[in-house]
Formats: C-alpha cells, sequence, structure tokens
C-alpha cells in the first residue's frame, strides 16, 4: 500500500532494471555489473577505473539479475496489466542499445516456448482469461491493434496488404483512448488468437527488417491491447488501454560514420527517445507543461502518459564491458526518469 502510494506521488512511474545474461559463447569475466542489490540498487564498474572510483550506484524500484525468468518478471507486473480490466490505462516499455533484451523481454527469443514467452503474449493472454473467467455483471471484449513507427511515420503490423500506408494519430480525448484508428484491430477470444496475432505482427515487423536490414531495432512496436467492459446492469462502459512498447534502439549513432537513410533513421529515433524522456521527466517532475506533441511516439501514447495512467519502465542492460558507455548512457536516461 505504501509503495503504490509513492508511485502516486511520482506520477505512476516505475522503472525496473533488466540485465541480460552473457549469451552462449561469450566469457562471463567482463561485466560491469559489480552488484544487484535486492531493493533496486545496481552498483556499475567503470572498466578504465578499477577500484572504488569507478563504482557508480543507481537506485531502481527493481534489477532483475541475469537470471531471472520470463515468469518471475511477469509476475511482478501482473497487476499493473490487471488495472486495464478497471478501467485504466497503462504502458509498458523497453529501453536500450541494440541486443540488451528489449524484445527479449518484450515479446521473448525467437520461437520461444511457453516459458520463454515475453510480457506481450503473457498479458494478452493473462487479460483475455480473466475478461472471460470474472464473475462480475462486466462483460469484457479484448482487441489487439499492432503497430510500428519508422521514420516518424505510424505503419500497421497486422494489415494484410503490405502497401504500408500511413497512418494517422488522433488526439486521444477521445473516451475509448482509441488513438489510432484505421490501425487493425481484432478480437482475442482465446491463446490461438494471441498467438496468431503475435505472429503476424512479427512476420510484418521481420519483412521489412530483411528489406531494410535489421529495422526492427531502428522503429518502435507497440503492441496495443483495448479493452471494453460494459455494466450488465447500467448499461455503462469502461474502457482500458495496454500499450506494450518495443522502442527502437538507443544506442549514439557517431555522425561522422553514417549518412543518408541511416542517418535519417537515427535522427528519427533520437528526437522520439528524447521526446518521451521529456514527457516521462516531466510528469514525474509533476512540470505544468508536458510536451506530447515532440514526436510521433508521445502523441500515440498520450492517453496512457500521466493523468491516472500508469507507465512502467524496462531499461535494459548489456554487462559486457564492451557495452559500457552506452549501458551508462541507459542508465542516466532511466535514472533522469525514475
Ligand atoms: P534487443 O531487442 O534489445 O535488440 P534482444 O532481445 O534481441 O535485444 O536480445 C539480444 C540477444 O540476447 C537475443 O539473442 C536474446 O535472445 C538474448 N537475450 C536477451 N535477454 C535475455 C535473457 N534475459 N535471457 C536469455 N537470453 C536473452
Ligand atoms: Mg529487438
Amino acid at each position: 500500500k505504501l509503495f503504490n502510494e509513492l508511485q502516486e506521488l511520482k506520477g505512476n512511474i516505475r522503472v525496473y532494471c533488466r540485465v541480460r545474461p552473457f549469451l552462449r559463447g561469450q566469457g562471463a569475466s567482463n561485466t560491469v555489473v559489480e552488484h544487484i542489490g535486492e531493493h533496486g540498487e545496481l552498483v556499475v564498474l567503470n572498466p578504465t577505473k578499477p577500484g572504488k572510483d569507478g563504482l557508480r550506484k543507481f537506485r531502481f524500484n527493481k534489477v532483475y539479475s541475469p537470471a531471472s525468468t520470463q515468469a518471475e518478471v511477469f509476475s511482478d507486473i501482473k497487476p499493473l496489466v490487471r488495472s486495464v480490466l478497471d478501467g485504466y490505462n497503462v504502458c509498458i516499455f523497453a529501453y536500450g542499445q541494440t541486443g540488451s533484451g528489449k524484445t527479449y523481454t518484450m515479446t521473448g527469443p525467437d520461437g520461444a516456448s511457453e516459458e520463454e514467452w515475453g510480457v506481450n503474449y503473457r498479458a494478452l493472454n493473462d487479460l483475455f482469461k480473466i475478461s472471460q473467467s470474472r464473475k462480475s455483471n462486466i462483460a469484457y471484449e479484448v482487441g489487439v491493434q499492432m503497430v510500428e513507427i519508422y521514420n516518424e511515420q505510424v505503419l500497421d503490423l497486422l494489415s494484410g496488404d503490405s502497401s504500408q500506408k500511413r497512418l494517422g494519430i488522433l488526439s486521444t480525448t477521445q473516451q475509448n483512448g482509441l488513438a489510432v484508428p484505421d490501425a487493425s484491430m481484432f478480437p482475442v477470444t482465446s491463446t490461438s488468437d494471441v498467438l496468431e496475432l503475435m505472429n503476424i505482427g512479427l512476420e510484418n515487423r521481420t519483412v521489412s527488417s530483411t528489406a531494410l536490414n535489421e529495422r526492427s531495432s531502428r522503429s518502435h512496436s507497440i503492441v496495443t491491447v483495448h479493452v471494453r467492459g460494459k455494466d450488465l446492469k447500467t448499461g455503462s462502459a469502461l474502457f482500458g488501454n495496454l500499450h506494450l512498447v518495443d522502442l527502437a534502439g538507443s544506442e549514439r549513432v557517431d555522425r561522422s560514420e553514417v549518412t543518408g537513410d541511416r542517418l535519417k533513421e537515427a535522427q528519427h529515433i533520437n528526437k522520439s527517445l528524447s521526446a518521451l524522456g521529456d514527457v516521462i521527466f516531466s510528469l514525474a517532475s509533476k512540470s505544468s507543461h508536458v510536451p506530447y506533441r515532440n514526436s510521433k511516439l508521445t502523441q500515440l501514447l498520450q492517453s496512457s502518459l500521466g493523468g491516472r495512467a500508469k507507465t512502467l519502465m524496462f531499461v535494459q542492460l548489456n554487462p559486457d564491458v564492451i557495452s559500457y558507455s552506452e549501458s551508462m548512457s541507459t542508465l542516466k536516461f532511466a535514472e533522469r526518469v525514475s
């Protein structure tokens, strides 16, 4: 309870840090992570400054060690996910450089077994299941949209045709919170619906990524779960939506090394990630002006950022010393918004 009250004070923003394990074939000796505490402490060592001077301590709402499982992570966020059924809007992000485990956390590894399912599968599955089993006088409907934001254009990942037309974003003051009304929306009534929809979305993302060389790490993908509840006695309706966001890689791109399309992509990513940081920062610091209009990402998510909405950011870390400076900028971004 106290935890919840503290969260209210901070504008309902939580930051969880997840450190991914070393992958097979990588040695585990070269980690920058010195210590992970039980209360959200993370101590990182600068590899060029061994000894006390190189230590830097961070504190988040939670820190997951490389040994944490997908089930553990989901069980911690389940109450947040379920609050959508009570009419809350919720946003869950994964932030970090390419290769830090964003997609692993949100979706799972390629060809994931049920045990390896990420947040997206688990959240969808959980929501449709309780929406059907709740003993109450509310009848629920669960629907899903999936879009990608690439170079400040919103594209439908569930559309059958591959024409990739740009979608418009509405100002999200409407009651149902539908920010991208033209993106395909499908109902979810079974686990096989969940699997099928996730696969279509992943395939559409993969198709574009082979065409454009790893585009998936240079676009934001957003799975939106819409819940509509109807009170069978009074006829009144409630709406809640859950945005599950796998952000574009946050790595800095060396301007002297890229040109053309790659530079344009990098500028768009940079702009939208800093716009997101600015929005969350101004919410966390209770600023009177929240700059939602500065990027497509923050426009699309506006109804789920601020007000009664709840926000959770997974900050992903690759513990390898090679990634030290990227990890530090990831951690500083996270520190600013937490
Ligand atoms: P990103 O989406 O940030 O670019 P990925 O999710 O693709 O990163 O992760 C990079 C690699 O690390 C993938 O092979 C992924 O399966 C693996 N990986 C990431 N996080 C974990 C984890 N917690 N446990 C096991 N493997 C992981
Ligand atoms: Mg990824």
